[in-house]
Order: C-alpha cells, then sequence, then structure tokens
C-alpha cells in the first residue's frame, strides 16, 4: 500500500531551505530510523520544504499519508522560532519532527478522528518533549504516548 502524494499539490516549495536547518532533517533522516520503526512507519518517510504553512506551523503531517508519512517543513519558520526560543536549532528542527511524527502516529493507530484537535496536540508535544528532552528516550515517550492514547501495551508492535 502507498501513495503517490506530491506536496506541490499544496504547498509552495522553498527550494533554498536555510542550510543548517536542512543539514539537521539530513541528519535525522541518517538517524532517525529507530523511531520510524517503532513508530510503525513501515516505509521512510518523506519530507518537503514549503514556504506557505499557515497559522504560525513550523511543520505538519500531511494526513492520510500514513503509509508512507509525508512531513513538509518551513524551515525558516523553525529557524526563527529557535531563535524567538533561544533554543538551539538541532532542539528545534528534531523536537518539531517528532511532533509530526506523533501525528502520523496518531493517525496510523486510528485515534486521530476521536481526539479533539487540542487534546491530539497536547499529547504529540508532550511525546516529541519526552523523546527529545530526556536523552532520546522514544521507548519511554512511545509508551507515555500509548498509554495517553489508551492503547494496551501488548497491542504495541515493534
Ligand atoms: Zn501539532
Amino acid at each position: 500500500m502507498s501513495h503517490d502524494y506530491d506536496p506541490e499539490w499544496n504547498y509552495v516549495l522553498d527550494r533554498r531551505p536555510p542550510p543548517a536547518v536542512k543539514k539537521l532533517v539530513d541528519q535525522a533522516k541518517r538517524e532517525h530510523g529507530p523511531i520510524w520503526k517503532a513508530l510503525g512507519f513501515t516505509k521512510k518517510p518523506k519530507f518537503a520544504y514549503v514556504r506557505d504553512l499557515s497559522e504560525g506551523h513550523l511543520a505538519r503531517y500531511v494526513g492520510g499519508t500514513e503509509s508512507e508519512p509525508v512531513f513538509v517543513l518551513d524551515a525558516r519558520a523553525i529557524a526563527r522560532a529557535a531563535q524567538d526560543n533561544r533554543v538551539d536549532l538541532q532542539t528545534a528542527v528534531w523536537s518539531t519532527l517528532l511532533h509530526e511524527y506523533g501525528h502520523a502516529y496518531v493517525e496510523s493507530v486510528g485515534l486521530h478522528d476521536d481526539l479533539n484537535p487540542d487534546d491530539e496536540e497536547e499529547i504529540v508535544e508532550k511525546f516529541a518533549h519526552t523523546a527529545w528532552e530526556d536523552d532520546w528516550r522514544v521507548t519511554y515517550a512511545l509508551s507515555e504516548l500509548n498509554e495517553r492514547l489508551g492503547i494496551p501495551l501488548d497491542q504495541v508492535v515493534g
């Protein structure tokens, strides 16, 4: 099962994202395999840089692409947010990615439609925070996420 979703259908691509952000996303692509696996992504996610995310979004998971998750990133907005919040760029980029992985996961376990958007935001943000802040404790963060989503442990694969 796959899809042929192209971010250009909905977004304006950013052909020249800030190199420092791109470098960290490229690093994530090399190092995030274990977390993608833990989250049950069966195919490598795709990432696209875009310029026009609305409402102050830094990134989005493109709903419905769970078979091969697609994430769109506003690299300039991420760089600005890092500066505004005085966090280092890697924290900004990776915690943004983790947050979006959380959205993809929530959809893949079929709970996106059951959660109200604010609750989903809070749950995935918490996941991103735990996974990143606490020494990359992805397994622990995932177990917390499942608990918040009410998914019994014995149903969890990976
Ligand atoms: Zn979100």
